[in-house]
């Protein structure tokens, strides 16, 4: 068996990889040891949590959003299981999607553990421990990412075992709703898991290390996006560090201390969840023997995917950058249209990210704290939903709109909202960064009345100071 490539995994990097390289023409074949296809995006990641939060935002809805509406329900009954099953059937239909496109591109599959054996080998070891080696002219390592451990004060490992003290996997897969959840880390997973236990009934205490939610995002969005979430029944424990947790009958308590050390406290919970990031995995892959160059346990590649060893390169959660599937996917089609002959390419300043709670919270590009940072002086446009009529009509007025363009040059360079559906309108100002556009292109684009997307073009005539509805 001789291929001009092979990928090893198959999440969003990997099999769009192969999936485009087949199209263009090369003799694929991908490598992945679990028993379906897709990775952490397909399987325990992106859609699974999509899944759950669609569910659980209408039984919230039905809950307490009906009435104001004139709708009035009798009070809605949660069928976990039924909700589950929704979980399942929507994952299922993703990674059986994959088999289909695999077979369609004429891709072939191995099933087992890839592992580097020297120039143009890779080794597969099936489930059944038999090793085969296949050949082929170039690799792409797409392995992707496991959960980052947490320790504890004495430095050791706090053990996750996906009943009690749960990884997102556990969290995804619960089978009655906790009393008491406690989640160590405010970040996008974290914040999203809990939104799901807490609209089905939980209460919800997130405990985290920084003084802020959302690490990375835009600081004014966050600190909103905060307050937002504590209306919705959120504690969170900012500045504070988990020191351990203890079983406690059939519970945990959590011991965590304020990060100066001045204060300390126990937490009680019936479920721990710990979303404290992730980190590349890199397992079995022979990577210190075949001489691959590493980084932080990141496969360090060049501005071409290229590793330090000939014909290997790597993608998506295991080499450097934000550890989202849609980054993953883009890197995968710039690798293989690359080794086509042809020139991939992946903009890393246009790469958006969302969280996916009720109301959302998107974002690309730069924020405000960056722009300061890096010393560029920046014009601010900023427009509430609170003054958008579709929003009203649909009681969704939480949030806001921030355009933060270029003070010289009018050029945007960051745009940060909160709001309901802000995940699909932060698209919109993806292509107008991508086609470097600027505030005044925006603010002269007609936007549909009445929609939300009409708070990105007041938010852009704002950058000027002339919006029309505040
Ligand atoms: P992965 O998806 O991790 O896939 C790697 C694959 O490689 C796996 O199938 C693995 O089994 C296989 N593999 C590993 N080693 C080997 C080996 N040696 N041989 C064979 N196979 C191997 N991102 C978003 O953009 N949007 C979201 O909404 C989002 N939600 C998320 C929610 C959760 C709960 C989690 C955990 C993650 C979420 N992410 C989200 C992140 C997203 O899942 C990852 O960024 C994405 O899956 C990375 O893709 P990848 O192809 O690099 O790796």
């Amino acid at each position: 068996m001789s291929y001009d490539l092979v990928v090893i995994g198959t999440g969003p990097g990997g099999y769009v990889c192969a999936i485009r390289a087949a199209q263009l023409g090369l003799n694929t074949a991908v490598v992945e040891k679990d028993a379906t296809y897709g990775g952490t995006c397909l399987n325990v990641g992106c859609i699974p949590s999509k899944a759950l939060l669609h569910a659980s935002h209408m039984f919230a809805e039905a809950s307490h959003g009906l009435a104001p509406l004139g709708v009035i329900v009798d009070p809605p009954r949660l069928d976990l299981p039924a909700m589950m099953k929704h979980k399942a059937d929507t994952v299922g239909a993703n990674v059986n999607g994959v088999a289909f496109l695999f077979k369609k591109n004429k891709i072939d599959a191995f099933r087992g553990v890839g592992r580097l054996a020297g120039p143009g080998k890779v080794d597969v070891t099936g489930p059944d421990g038999a090793t085969q080696t296949i050949e082929t002219k170039n690799i792409v390592i797409a392995t992707g990412s496991a959960v980052a451990p947490l320790r504890d004060a004495s430095g050791a490992e706090i053990a996750i075992d996906e009943k009690l003290v749960v990884s997102s996997t556990g969290a995804l897969a619960l089978e009655k709703v906790p009393q008491k959840l406690v989640i160590v880390g405010a970040g996008v997973i974290g914040l999203e898991l809990g939104s799901v236990w807490r609209r089905l009934g939980a209460q919800v205490t997130v405990i985290e290390y920084l003084d802020r939610i959302l690490p990375g995002f835009d600081l004014e969005v966050a600190s909103r996006f905060q307050k937002v979430l504590e209306k919705q029944g959120f504690a969170f424990r900012l500045a504070s560090k988990v020191t351990g947790v203890a079983q406690a009958g059939a519970g945990a308590v959590v011991s965590c201390s304020s990060v100066d050390g001045a204060t300390s406290d126990k937490i009680e919970a019936d479920t721990v969840l710990i979303a404290t990031g992730r980190i590349p995995y890199t397992q079995g892959l022979g990577l210190e023997e075949a001489g691959v160059a590493m980084e932080r346990g990141r496969i360090v590649i060049d501005d071409h995917f290229a590793t330090n060893v000939a014909g290997v390169y790597a993608i998506g959660d295991v080499v450097r950058g934000p550890m989202l599937a849609h980054k993953a996917e883009d890197e995968g089609i710039a690798i293989a249209e690359i080794l086509a002959g042809q020139a991939g390419h992946v903009n890393y300043n246009v790469i958006p990210g969302v969280v996916y709670t009720m109301p959302e919270v998107a974002s690309v590009g730069i924020t405000e704290e960056e722009a300061k940072a890096k010393g560029v002086a920046v014009a601010i446009g900023k427009f509430p939903f609170s003054a958008n009529g579709r929003a009203r009509a649909m009681r969704e007025t939480d949030g806001f709109v921030k355009i933060i363009a270029d003070a010289a040059t009018d050029l945007v360079l960051g745009v940060h909202i909160l709001g309901a559906g802000a995940g699909e309108l932060i698209a919109e100002a993806a292509v107008l960064m991508e086609f470097s556009g600027s505030a005044e292109d925006l603010a002269r684009t007609c936007h549909a009345h009445p929609t939300m997307s009409e708070a990105m073009k007041e938010a852009a005539l704002a950058v000027a100071k002339r919006p029309i509805h505040i």
